[in-house]
C-alpha cells in the first residue's frame, strides 16, 4: 500500500458556511507536508473527513488508497492527533496511552516506547490534568504514534509549544518523515513551518490556493529582485531609476530594486560614484510569501496591507 493521504473535490457545507470548497491534494511519503491558512481556511475539517468523523457532501478521501472507515486497524496506518485537550484529566498519561493502546489491540509495551520518543518518559506517571499545552501535543502525538502508522496528521502542533518545543517538534516530524512516513501538519503561522516542511499545501476560503515545494515557493516569492543598502539614497535611487529600474524603500531602510540584475547594479554604482554597504539578491521570507498568497482569503486584515504604503510615506516626509 502506498502511504498516501490523497483527497480529491472535497465539499462541505455547515448551514450557511462552506467550509470546503472542492479541496484537492496528496501527501506524499518521506515528506513532512505543510498544511497552511488562515484560522477558518478548513483544515481542521479536511483532516476530520480523512478519519471518517465528517461526511463531506462530495468528494472524497483516500488513506493509502482506501477510506479511512474501510481499513482493518486503521491506526497502524493512520495516527492522528486532532484535538490535544482531548484527554481525561484524571488519568495519567501512562494510562491514557496504556486504554488506547489495550483499545487498539496494541501491546503495552508500544506505551514505553512512545513515551521516550516523544519526550515524555519522566512524567508518565504524573496526572494529564497538570499538563501544559505543549506537554498535551506530545502526549497526543504518543498515542498517534502508538500502532507505528505510515502516515500521520498532526492539527496545530505547533499551539501551546515554547520555543525549546518548538524547536524539538521540528526535528521530530522531520525524523518522522526521513523514516519514510507521510507526515501532513497543518498551522495557521508559515513561520512555524520554516525549516521543517519540504512542501507546502496552503489553504484559504476551503480549497488550495497553492500546492508547491517549499524551495518553489521560495523562489518565485523573491523574484528577480535587489536589495541595496546605501547611506546616500538619493543619488543611487537616481542613478538606478535612469538606468530604467523600478525602486522602492523597504521597512528597514533598504532599497528594494526590480529590472535590475546585482551586478549591473554595483556596476551602475561604481560607475557614478555612489557608495553601498551591501547588493544582495532579495530573498523573501516564508511569511511573505503565505501572506501574499492567502490575502484573498482573510476575512480580517491587519496593518500588513498598508505596509507598502507606509514605506512610501515614510520617504516622501524625509
Ligand atoms: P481551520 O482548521 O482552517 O481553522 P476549520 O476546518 O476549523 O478551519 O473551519 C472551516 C469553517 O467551517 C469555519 O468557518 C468554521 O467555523 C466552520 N466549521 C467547522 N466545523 C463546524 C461545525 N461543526 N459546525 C459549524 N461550522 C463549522
Amino acid at each position: 500500500m502506498q502511504a498516501t493521504i490523497e483527497v480529491t473535490g472535497l465539499r462541505k457545507r455547515f448551514g450557511p458556511t462552506l467550509a470546503l470548497d472542492g479541496m484537492s491534494f496528496t501527501v506524499q511519503p518521506g515528506q513532512v507536508t505543510g498544511f497552511v491558512g488562515p484560522n477558518g481556511a478548513g483544515k481542521s475539517t479536511t483532516m476530520r473527513v480523512v478519519l471518517g468523523l465528517d461526511a463531506p457532501d462530495e468528494g472524497t478521501a483516500l488513506v493509502g488508497g482506501t477510506p479511512y472507515q474501510s481499513l482493518r486497524r486503521p491506526f497502524t496506518h493512520l495516527g492522528a492527533l486532532l484535538d490535544a485537550g482531548a484527554l481525561q484529566p484524571g488519568r495519567s498519561a501512562r494510562n491514557h496511552l496504556l486504554w488506547l493502546a489495550q483499545s487498539q489491540g496494541l501491546p503495552a509495551r508500544r506505551v514505553d516506547e512512545v513515551l521516550g520518543q516523544v519526550g515524555l518518559t519522566s512524567v508518565a506517571r504524573r496526572r494529564a490534568a497538570g499538563f501544559s499545552l505543549g506537554m498535551r501535543q506530545r502526549l497526543g502525538i504518543a498515542g498517534a504514534l502508538l500502532g507505528q502508522p505510515r502516515m500521520l496528521m498532526f492539527d496545530e502542533p505547533f499551539n501551546g509549544m515554547d520555543p525549546e518545543g518548538i524547536v524539538w517538534m521540528r526535528g521530530f516530524l522531520r525524523s518522522l518523515a526521513s523514516e519514510g512516513r507521510a507526515v501532513l501538519v497543518s498551522s495557521h503561522l508559515m513561520s512555524e513551518l520554516q525549516d521543517t516542511a519540504d512542501h507546502l499545501v496552503v489553504v484559504g476560503r476551503g480549497k488550495v490556493v497553492a500546492d508547491t515545494s517549499m524551495a518553489e515557493l521560495l523562489a518565485a516569492a523573491s523574484g528577480d529582485r535587489v536589495v541595496l543598502r546605501t547611506t546616500a539614497r538619493p543619488a543611487a535611487m537616481t542613478v538606478l531609476a535612469q538606468a530604467g529600474a523600478a525602486v522602492t524603500v523597504t521597512d528597514d531602510d533598504a532599497l528594494m530594486i526590480s529590472g535590475l540584475a546585482a551586478e549591473r547594479v554595483v556596476g551602475l554604482l561604481s560607475a557614478a560614484a555612489v557608495p553601498f554597504s551591501e547588493v544582495s539578491a532579495h530573498r523573501a521570507s516564508l511569511e511573505q510569501a503565505y501572506l501574499e498568497l492567502t490575502s484573498e482569503s482573510v476575512e480580517f486584515r491587519g496593518e500588513r496591507a498598508g505596509a507598502g504604503q507606509a514605506a512610501a510615506t515614510k520617504e516622501a516626509a524625509r
